[in-house]
This record gives structure tokens, C-alpha cells and sequence, in this order.
């Protein structure tokens, strides 16, 4: 009996698979298949990505193999890597979920286009998103660029299969192909192993469920207020799961539907935490749309801006020592933990762009390569809506001051002094503007500025009017 190729991508979970749940279905030996593809079709994942890509792969391979089946490793081309194994088991069909990145998805077709030719079925299913990004429409067929409407629209479309559970076994081929190992793959990092920052997560399918009941149990009741606290765990903390897929988001759909039946949680909480997927669903329509959202952009009355070289600043902001708090721990916790809080994110997209005037492309490569969620539609389409680039792009003129988001939503100041620890003696709200603090202050926390802790990099002041005159002159010439 001819087997069939289950392929693995961005769905490394045997729960609420449906293209996993299609290949057993046909009722012949299952072969899965995980492909590393390093052409150029596909963009390089950054470091940080591997590493949890390669935790993930283990955890799927330990999960399939619990199941009496295994997770063939390849590396090379998606296509010739197909056509060999295709070639080798005698399988005359694929099985796998869609990636809606636009080179992804353009490979994916002209793959799919090649293997049909060959009279291979080829069957392609929806496992990544709540709706398929070019599904939601405007009443004209035309697509969203504004959110609130893109999610109305897409909530009342949206009906929730039953959850498809994971399968106890999956049949084997007589003859499994050769497959290579994780540690041919060298992903996780060595000489030197950056990694010790990262023990916080654990990668894999079990884990992302124990983390998903965690959090509606505990979090979501307080969701709305405390996700703006990056002093407090207030959020899922899922992106990355949700990203490899190893937990669907219909999965989380109905996990936080759920507390909200049970009374764990109330329905604007809820709601809350159902627009964060929406935003999720949201930048996958507009990458789906876009060219290359991580380098044009979507506004292109933007493509002349005078951007600023100002190698020494980002520097500093990639190092967290710009001399202002929340943006240094934000970008702290991005390099030691692979991750950062939201509204951190924000502020310091919004000082690359809008204090020193760089490049949103830097800032959005820079993410790429050290967040462990990095995902091409979120972070290019969260890149562009703080530049002001985006669709659905915050107003150029809104420019975060640091000190008065760092005084708003880490009040006490407990979030600066976990990744700022230099600071860590300043009291109370000083901590939010060093430069402010009274030098007998200064002296009694032991902090010399300029030596222990930078000075600004750039004054808030004059970095905000020369940003809102940037803006305003591309603004009045269009
Ligand atoms: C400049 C910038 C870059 C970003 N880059 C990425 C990225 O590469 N990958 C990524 O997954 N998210 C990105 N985000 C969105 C957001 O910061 C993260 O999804 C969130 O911080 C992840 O933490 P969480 O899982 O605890 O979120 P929760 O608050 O628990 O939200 C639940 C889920 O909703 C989705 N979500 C929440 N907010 C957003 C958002 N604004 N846009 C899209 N999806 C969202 C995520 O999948 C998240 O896991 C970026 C935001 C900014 C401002």
C-alpha cells in the first residue's frame, strides 16, 4: 500500500491538525515529514527561531513516535526534497497545512503546480489561522485595511469546527526513508551557547496547552489591564507556540470561550484577548496582500522618507543603552529572553522610528533575528503600524515619551529593575528619567551616570519636534 506524505511546516502539533487529520483519513501508511529549506524562496529564520524550532522538532518527534510513528529530518529544497521522498516510499500524495507568506505561499504554489503535473494529489488545508487570510472580504470584495472592520467582519464569518483530537497512532510504512538528526542540524547555538536566558520557555505541543489552561484559569480575568503591565505575567505568552504552531488559534479561541462559559473570566476579557488573534489574523491579510511587508512600504508615500544612518544609535538601542529605561530593558529582555512584552515592543519601535529617525526595516530585522515569536506578517506589520507606514498606522504625530509610557504602565518601576539593574537603587517614579535625579540621589544609589547607566542618546525633546517635522513635511507634500 502506497503511503502518503504528511508535510510539516508551521503546524508542529498532532491537535487540531487538519491536514494531519486528512492523511489518516485516506487510510494508508503515513509518512511525516519535517523539511529544513535554506533557499532563498524562504526568508532565513533568525537564532532565536532556531533555537525553539529545534526544541519544538524534539517534542513532535517524541510525540510521534508515542503514536508508532516518526518525523523524517531533510534538508535541502523544498521541492527536490519532496521528489526524492516521493521517489523513495512510492507515496503518490502530500498532506499539509497553508503558509500564507507571500514567498512561502508562491513556492508553495509553483511546488504544488510541479507535483500535480507529476499526477501527485497534492492537499492543502487551513491549520494556521482562525479564517484563510484572503478570505475575510469587504461587502465589494475588496480586502481591509483598517482593523476594527477587518475583525467584524471576520467574527461574523468565523464558526469554530469541533477541536480535531490528537491521534493515538499513526499507521507506519513497511519502510521508513532515511532520515537525518537534530544534531546534524546544529540549530541550537554553540561557541558560544547564548541560550541561558531562554530556559523560561518550553517549546512543544504539550507545553503551549499547559501554558494556553494556565493562562485562562489564571490571567485572562485581569487580561485588559494587566497586559499593558510588563512588571506583571499578564499575557498568554503563546505568540511563539502560536507561531510554530504547535497550539492552533481556534485552539486558544475556544480554551478562552470557554473560561468565559464558566463564568472564569467576563465576556470583555474575553473579547480582549480574542482581538489580540484578530490582530494576528489581521497583519496575515495584509502580508497576504503586500508585496514584501518586511521591506516595502504599505504606504508608499513613505518610500522617499529621509531615514537617518545613525549607526551609533542603533547601536545603542540594540543594546539597550539609550539612557532611557524602558526602552533599554525592553531591548535587554529581547536579547536575553528571546522575547518582550507588548507594549514594550511598542515604545521601542517607536523610539528607533520617531527619536532617531531610523529606518523601520532595521528595527523590524533586528526583531527578526532575536525574537523567539519572530513571524514575518506580525512583526513587519507591527513594524509599519508604529512608523506610521502601515495599514491602520498609528498617527505620526503620536510619539511615545519613554518616561511618561515607562511612569504609565510600569509604575513602580519593578519591570526596569529586573532588566536594568544598574537602576535598581533609584526610588519610586525618578527611575523613569535618570538624567532628572538629583546628583545626592544619584550618589546614595550608587549610580554614576555617563559610567554605569548612558546618558539620553538623544533629548526627548528635541528628538520629538524634529520627528513631527519629518513627518508633517511628508505629510503636507502628499
Ligand atoms: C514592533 C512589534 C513587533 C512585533 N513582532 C511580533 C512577531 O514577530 N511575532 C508575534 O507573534 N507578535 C509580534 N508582535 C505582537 C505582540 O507584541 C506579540 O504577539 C505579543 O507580545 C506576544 O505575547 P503574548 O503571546 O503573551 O501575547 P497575548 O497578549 O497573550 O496575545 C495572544 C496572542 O495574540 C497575538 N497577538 C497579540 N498582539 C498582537 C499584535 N499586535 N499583532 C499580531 N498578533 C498579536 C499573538 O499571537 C499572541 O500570542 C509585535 C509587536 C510589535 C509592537
Amino acid at each position: 500500500m502506497s503511503p502518503v506524505i504528511l508535510w510539516f511546516r508551521r503546524d508542529l502539533r498532532l491537535s487540531d491538525n487538519p491536514a494531519l487529520e486528512a492523511a489518516l483519513r485516506a487510510g494508508v501508511p503515513v509518512v511525516p515529514v519535517y523539511i529544513l529549506d535554506e533557499t532563498q524562496a524562504v526568508r532565513a529564520p533568525g537564532a532565536a527561531s532556531l533555537w525553539w524550532l529545534d526544541k519544538s522538532l524534539a517534542s513532535l518527534q517524541a510525540a510521534l513516535e508515542g503514536c508508532g510513528s516518526r518525523l523524517v529530518l531533510r534538508r535541502g529544497p523544498a521541492d527536490a526534497v519532496l521528489k526524492d521522498l516521493l521517489a523513495e516510499t512510492g507515496a503518490r500524495a502530500v498532506y499539509y497545512n497553508a503558509l500564507f507568506d507571500p514567498g512561502l505561499a508562491a513556492r508553495d504554489q509553483d511546488l504544488a503546480r510541479g507535483l500535480k503535473g507529476q499526477g501527485i494529489e497534492v492537499h492543502r488545508f487551513n491549520g494556521g489561522h482562525l479564517l484563510p487570510p484572503d478570505s475575510v472580504r469587504t461587502k465589494v470584495g475588496g480586502a481591509f485595511s483598517v482593523f476594527t472592520p477587518f475583525w467584524r467582519a471576520a467574527r461574523a464569518q468565523l464558526t469554530l469546527p469541533a477541536a480535531i483530537p490528537a491521534p493515538t497512532a499513526l499507521p507506519a510504512p513497511e519502510v521508513w526513508p532515511r532520515s537525518e538528526t537534530l544534531a546534524d542540524w546544529k540549530l541550537h547555538p554553540t561557541r558560544p551557547d547564548w541560550s541561558a536566558g531562554f530556559s523560561g520557555w518550553s517549546p512543544g505541543e504539550s507545553q503551549a496547552q499547559a501554558l494556553l489552561a494556565d493562562f485562562v484559569d489564571t490571567r485572562l480575568a485581569r487580561y485588559s489591564h494587566d497586559r499593558d503591565r510588563p512588571g506583571v505575567e499578564g499575557t498568554s505568552r503563546l505568540s511563539a507556540h502560536l507561531h510554530f504552531g504547535e497550539i492552533s488559534p481556534k485552539a486558544c479561541w475556544r480554551a478562552a470561550e470557554g473560561a468565559g462559559f464558566r463564568g472564569a473570566a467576563p465576556d470583555t476579557e474575553v473579547d480582549k484577548f480574542l482581538a489580540e488573534l484578530g490582530w494576528r489574523e489581521f497583519n496575515a491579510q495584509i502580508a497576504n496582500r503586500a508585496g514584501d511587508l518586511a521591506q516595502d512600504n504599505f504606504d508608499p508615500r513613505f518610500d522617499g522618507f529621509g531615514w537617518h544612518e545613525d549607526a551609533a544609535g542603533f547601536e545603542a538601542w540594540c543594546r539597550g543603552q539609550t539612557g532611557y529605561p524602558i526602552v533599554d530593558a525592553g531591548m535587554r529582555q529581547l536579547w536575553t529572553t528571546g522575547w518582550m512584552h507588548n507594549r514594550v515592543r511598542m515604545i521601542c519601535a517607536s523610539f528607533l522610528t520617531k527619536h532617531l529617525l531610523v529606518d523601520w526595516r532595521r528595527g523590524e530585522q533586528w526583531f527578526w533575528d532575536t525574537l523567539v515569536d519572530a513571524d514575518h506578517a506580525s512583526n513587519a506589520g507591527n513594524w509599519q503600524w508604529v512608523a506610521g507606514t502601515g495599514a491602520d498606522a498609528a498617527p505620526y504625530f503620536r510619539i511615545f515619551s519613554p518616561m511618561a509610557q515607562g511612569t504609565r504602565f510600569d509604575p513602580d518601576g519593578t519591570y526596569i529593575r529586573r532588566w536594568v539593574p544598574e537602576l535598581a537603587r533609584l526610588p519610586g517614579k525618578l527611575i523613569h528619567a535618570p538624567w532628572l535625579v538629583p546628583s545626592d540621589t544619584l550618589r546614595a544609589a550608587g549610580l554614576r551616570l555617563g559610567t554605569d547607566y548612558p546618558r539620553p542618546v538623544v533629548d526627548h525633546d528635541t528628538a520629538r519636534h524634529r520627528a513631527l517635522g519629518a513627518y508633517g513635511d511628508l505629510k503636507s507634500k502628499t
